[in-house]
């Protein structure tokens, strides 16, 4: 058996150690006689485990009682549906930031529920930038201000929020515990866990308490926030092997040292990679260096017709999944928290020789 480095953008690597783990109590956890798969949701083993994956957010985050941690399903998709239809209620509009693929996607579905208001977007600029939050075209009556801080498709990052008495709400799928963030900031903020979190299938969500009391009763009852929140996240069967690994995956951050730790080692870990690529005339990547993604760094060829090549030779080298989203072509290396410094040196080797090998005549 052998592990090669993961640049998927998700489902995405997970912490070797975190596999491991899990495999070692598949059978038999913690003297159960069974797996986490096959226990109730309801039986006290799983009950602890829920409130384990709960209680280490909430330290790792430094969230505050203020804000209720849910564990709901259907993906971060089905949430850009699920928020408008929980926090429009008595709100004629909801505002909306425009910076990239899915932010555009989180718009559409709002569409459905509200109008929406997009108060700016770098649509034009091709998404290589964010709009200057002093132009935000705020209308302060709206439900919320809907943001994505971290745009997996295009490379673009964000770390300031613009200034308004909305609640900001967050798609943080990509770059959650990634970075440390001032959660008493945002009225609410969600994240799909196949990027940084754990498997598919779970959706972690931190909402503010008091914006609860806007979803109503009318909305079916697995998609109310309120009824989620007060029954714990379990108005049904949740995904509880995902939220297993998510316990597990929380576990591993804390011996890392925490959200500040794994922090500094993104920033390592990214500015290795963009210095490396800006120093080459190979190889390029378009965004404004002020918003540069740390967890998904997208890079094009001089050469275009060599982006099959390199794909082909990369995964033979050990290095999986680089092509860009089916969207925008080129590459993509997706370095989350889980990508450990030696699969950046090994990315940067194979640029590096590729670029030697290929880079004459041009
Ligand atoms: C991956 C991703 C999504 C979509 O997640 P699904 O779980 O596939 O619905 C939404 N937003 C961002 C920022 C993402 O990276």
């Amino acid at each position: 058996m052998s592990r090669v480095y993961n640049f998927c953008s998700g489902p995405a690597a997970l912490p070797e150690a975190v596999l491991k783990k899990a495999q070692a109590e598949m059978l038999d956890w913690h003297g159960a006689g069974v797996s986490v798969m096959e226990m109730s949701h309801r039986s006290t083993e799983f009950m602890s485990i829920l409130a384990s994956a709960k209680a280490r957010l909430m330290r790792l985050l430094d969230i505050s009682d203020d804000y209720e941690v849910l564990f709901v399903q259907g993906g971060a998709s089905t949430l850009f549906a699920q928020i408008p239809a929980n926090l429009t209620n008595g709100f004629d509009s909801a505002c909306y930031l425009d910076t990239g693929a899915w932010s555009t996607k989180a718009i559409k579905e709002a569409k459905k529920y509200t109008k929406v208001n997009v108060v700016a977007s770098s649509k034009e600029q091709n998404y290589t930038t964010v709009p200057a939050f002093a132009d935000l075209e705020l209308d302060e009556s709206a439900a919320y201000l809907h943001v994505c801080p971290n745009e997996t498709i295009g490379g673009l990052e964000f770390a300031d929020l613009p200034e308004t008495n909305l609640p900001i709400i967050a798609d943080l799928s990509s770059t959650i515990l990634s970075r440390k963030i001032d959660v008493s900031k945002y009225g609410m903020i969600y994240a799909g866990a196949q990027k940084n979190v754990g498997p598919a299938g779970v959706v972690i969500c931190i909402i503010r308490k008091d914006l609860l009391a806007r979803c109503s009763d009318s909305l079916p009852t697995v998609w109310n926030f309120a009824n989620l929140a007060a029954n714990d996240s379990m108005i049904n069967t949740p995904p509880t092997f995902a939220i297993y690994l998510a316990d597990l995956v929380f576990e591993w951050l804390e011996e890392q040292g925490g959200v500040e730790a794994i922090e500094a080692v993104n920033i390592a870990k990214a500015k290795v990679l963009y210095d490396f690529i800006d120093a080459s005339d190979f190889y390029a990547n378009p965004i404004d260096p002020a918003y540069r993604s740390r967890m998904n760094v997208p890079f094009t060829l001089a050469d275009a017709s060599l982006e099959s090549l390199f794909l082909e030779e990369s995964e033979a080298a050990g290095l999986r999944t680089l092509a860009g989203h089916r969207s925008v072509g080129g590459m993509r290396a997706s370095i989350y928290n889980a990508m450990p410094m030696a699969g950046i040196e090994a990315l940067i080797q194979f640029m590096r020789e590729f670029e030697n090998r290929h880079a004459q005549g041009k």
